[in-house]
């Protein structure tokens, strides 16, 4: 097995969509960055990559390369499962925690861990999501984003079933 840990922030900025574990959350601000600022699936991202010891988001998706601007962060998702796959692992689960001043997420929390199991292809009680407020921490004008990730090998004893099935 394998763990992986990832940490991303954000400021909030008018006039942008915000969101969040790939979900658009209704708020008259958004979180700024090269990408579409998604905090939440940015540290996921770094999670699974640093499971596999892999090079980190900044330096797979440059915010100096245009092609990246606006990107859907989704994206980076897809590319940090494709190098835990060819490395041979798969995820067993993750858990994460939000911390932001606004909006709640509470009311949004099914469906943004929903929507992670979903980009993540595991069951939905297999995605943990928490968020707190930054109690003195002075950091109301951004959403910062804490992730873990388990990865399992991909068993041998797995394919051997599948080849005695065939
Ligand atoms: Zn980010």
């Amino acid at each position: 097995m394998k763990i992986g840990y990832g940490w991303d922030s954000h400021e909030f900025k008018r006039g942008i969509p915000l969101k969040i574990g790939g979900m658009t959350l209704p708020h008259p601000k958004g979180l700024g960055g090269h990408s579409d600022g998604d905090v939440l699936l940015h540290a996921l991202t770094d999670a699974l990559l640093g499971a596999v010891a892999a090079p980190d988001i900044g330096t797979l998706f440059s915010p100096s390369d245009p092609r990246w601007k606006g990107a859907d962060s989704a994206l980076f998702l897809a590319e940090a499962l494709k190098r835990i796959d060819r490395a041979g692992y798969a995820v067993v689960n993750v858990d994460s925690t939000l911390i932001l001043a606004a909006p709640k997420i509470g009311p949004h929390a099914t469906s943004i861990r929903t929507c992670v199991a979903e980009l993540l292809g595991i069951p939905s009680d297999c995605v943990g999501l928490k968020a707190k407020t930054p109690e003195g921490m002075g950091t109301d004008n951004a959403a910062i984003a804490h992730a873990v990730v388990l990865l399992e090998k991909k068993t041998a004893k797995r394919g051997a079933i599948r080849k005695t099935k065939r």
